[in-house]
């Protein structure tokens, strides 16, 4: 008697816990087993505690491969050393330099209107430019041609550690195909969507491994649902392949 009794409590508690795990949490502890830790490869702009080449290495990152932006970074870090060297530089060089990151023109005039800006309006001092509450720098590095909101976030995360979740291609696409973010709706939707959804304290990380499962797992075109962990928790598996494999 008093042992089933004990086993209805205990099923009663495990339901109510269960109930009260969003999806979001689920799709995390899923992927923390599969990918484990994900560290940000950072060194570079931490060892010389200067957030200017991050904001450098993220606005080469867009629209193109981690591999060409990662050359096209190592190229415009070696070049110039220093950001009062980008400041001063002529814009038809650092394209030159960043060629393998593609849209080098607009990516050029970006690098240079960052450096020009921190040296001019503060002084040189990047932590400043990127300081303050969230939203305040937030806005402030959108002022810049040619960094938007996905841009200013991932600096953000990284330099300022807010706990937020910055939307890139990937995570727009498997966010939307999980069922964690709305089919409609442009950026800051996707981005409100998964802050709900997933709990403070794990929204670095989900940037991150959302990012990885799009890139290894559930690619834009074949989804390799055989080999993802969210299955069952999958509106797109669940629509496109009514259960089967
Ligand atoms: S089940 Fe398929 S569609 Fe869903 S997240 Fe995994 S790979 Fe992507």
């Amino acid at each position: 008697m008093l042992r089933s009794n004990l086993r209805a409590i205990r099923e009663h508690i495990l339901e109510i816990a269960m109930t009260s795990v969003t999806k979001g949490e689920l799709v995390i502890r899923r992927l923390e087993s599969l990918f484990g830790n994900i560290n940000f490869d950072d060194d570079y702009w931490r060892e010389q505690n200067e957030p200017f080449w991050l904001i450098a290495e993220t606005i080469l990152s867009q629209n193109t491969s981690s591999t060409n932006s990662r050359a096209a970074f190592r190229n415009l870090f070696s070049t110039y050393q220093t950001m009062e060297a980008v400041s001063l530089a002529d814009v038809q060089d650092i394209e030159r330099a960043i060629k393998q990151a593609g849209l080098y023109e607009a990516k050029a005039r970006s690098i240079r209107a960052v450096a020009r800006e921190v040296i001019e309006t503060y002084e040189g001092n990047t932590w400043s430019f990127i300081g303050g509450s969230y939203q305040s720098a937030r806005e402030r590095l959108q002022k810049v041609s040619g960094v938007g909101p996905k841009t200013a976030d991932v600096v953000l995360v990284f330099a300022r550690d807010f706990d937020i979740i910055p939307v890139d291609t990937h995570v727009f696409r498997v966010s939307r195909r999980i069922g964690l973010a709305p089919q409609k709706g442009g950026y800051d939707a996707v981005k409100m969507a998964l802050e709900d959804e997933i709990p403070s304290g794990k929204r670095k990380f989900a940037h991150l491994a959302l990012i990885r499962l799009g890139r290894e797992i559930c690619v834009a075109r074949g989804p390799r649902h055989w080999m993802c962990p969210l299955t069952d928790l999958c509106d797109y598996y669940k629509e496109t392949s009514r259960g089967g494999n």
